[in-house]
């Protein structure tokens, strides 16, 4: 049965399997349309200030989260819909001819992997940067200084996630030595694939295809002038077009200013992620730190006393293993620069959820005695 609906909603105009959707989704969407007839799935592929523009089986159209959705996320941030996000959306009329459909967001359908980071400022608030990734491309160039430090971040990152990265190693025409290079990385790359190629002459780019295909979803992350645009330039062109951007249009066929966050890449490449801010991603859950630095925190488990400080201690593996040069001064100095953000994120969460929970007890509070001042009112009026 599903088989059939899962088929049913390949048609008639776009395949939504170029954009991801699956026979799970399909399953997870089967009990909103049992229960809403009129209900369509929808990816989210870009978020504006007033409206969400969502691809469906129909079409692009533009969606709303409903009224209690958003009541719901105000408790639950973390289920705000947001790019990449598979939706179950209500028609909120029947859009006219040449006119952009209009949907109200109801449920948000889960989700396999999000990527988020701190809010910029002072609120301590996840901000969801990309959902349903599959890929993380870390970009880093072989002709400059390789920044193993942010390296490890963005791999803690996509591990948290629940990303797949893959390191690529762009400029290989402008390296004499690459496999130095290489050699350098392994350590803390671990098992992590590690393509090198030239995006600029387009070499080596077949490596890549295993990431590439229907419906896969790709974010690329790294600093700036590594080749990230160079990359994505050259994922985007298809064999036989010449130049040109990905063009815009609304249903009028009509430039529009509307930035696509989410875009298909051609010949069934899969799909770019490419929201604003990706550059300064800052490490938001605890457990990254752990996976990313799993070694150091074998050495730790192996110290004597367990309140070790790694520091002048007797039977420290820490200062052991950096002593003989088993661990790099440098690796050990930033998992302390992180554990130490990351305390200091956790305390800050923390101190958010305590300040929230006050305020909903306030509210009940103040609600309780309103409806006790009604209840006495109305008993005197009797
Ligand atoms: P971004 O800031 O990461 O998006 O980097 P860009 O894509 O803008 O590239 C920065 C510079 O590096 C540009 O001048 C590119 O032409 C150049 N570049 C990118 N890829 C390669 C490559 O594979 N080889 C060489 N030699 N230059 C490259
Ligand atoms: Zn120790």
């Amino acid at each position: 049965m599903s088989n059939a609906y899962f088929n049913a909603h390949m048609d008639p105009s776009t395949d939504l399997t170029a954009y991801g959707w699956t026979q799970e989704l399909a399953e997870a969407f089967l009990p909103h349309e049992k229960a809403q007839p009129h209900s369509l799935p929808g990816r989210i592929i870009a978020e504006h200030r007033q409206y969400y523009l969502v691809q469906t089986h129909a079409g692009e159209g533009r969606a709303q989260i409903s009224g209690r959705l958003r009541y719901h996320t105000q408790q639950h941030p973390e289920q705000r819909p947001a790019v990449g996000d598979w939706v179950v959306l209500w028609p909120t009329h029947t859009a006219r001819a040449n006119e952009v459909p209009n949907y109200r967001i109801q449920e948000l359908l889960p989700r396999h992997s999000k990527i988020s980071r701190k809010a910029s400022g002072q609120k301590t608030q996840e901000q969801i940067l990309g959902t349903n990734l599959d890929t993380l491309f870390i970009v880093t160039s072989l002709n400059q200084e390789l920044n193993l430090r942010r390296l490890e971040r963005y791999l803690a990152l996509a591990q948290q996630s629940q990303v797949q990265p893959v390191v690529i190693l762009n400029k290989v025409d402008l390296c004499e030595d690459p496999e130095a290079v290489e050699r350098t990385l392994s350590a803390i790359v671990g098992s992590v694939p590690l393509i090198k190629l030239s995006a600029l002459y387009q070499s080596g780019l077949s490596q890549l295809s295993p990431y590439l295909g229907p419906g896969k979803t790709l974010a690329l992350v790294g600093s700036s002038g590594v080749g990230k645009s160079t990359l994505l330039n050259a994922l985007s062109h298809a064999q036989r077009q010449s130049t040109g951007a990905i063009r815009e249009q609304d249903a009028r066929g009509r430039h529009t200013t509307v930035h696509r966050q989410l875009f298909l890449l051609p010949e069934d490449r899969g799909l770019i992620l490419d929201a604003p801010g990706f550059r300064e991603l800052q490490l938001w859950d605890s457990q990254a730190v752990q996976h990313a630095f799993a070694d150091v925190h074998d050495l730790i488990s192996q110290c004597r006393f367990r309140n070790c400080r790694h520091d002048k201690e007797k039977g420290c593996a820490v200062q052991e293993a950096l002593s003989l040069g088993l661990l790099d001064k440098k690796r050990w100095r930033n998992y302390l620069k992180l554990s130490d953000e990351q305390l200091y994120l956790e305390q800050r969460k923390a101190r958010m959820r305590d300040i929230q929970s006050k305020v909903r007890a306030k509210r009940a509070y103040k609600k309780a005695r309103t409806n006790a001042l009604y209840g006495a009112l109305k008993g005197r009026q009797a």
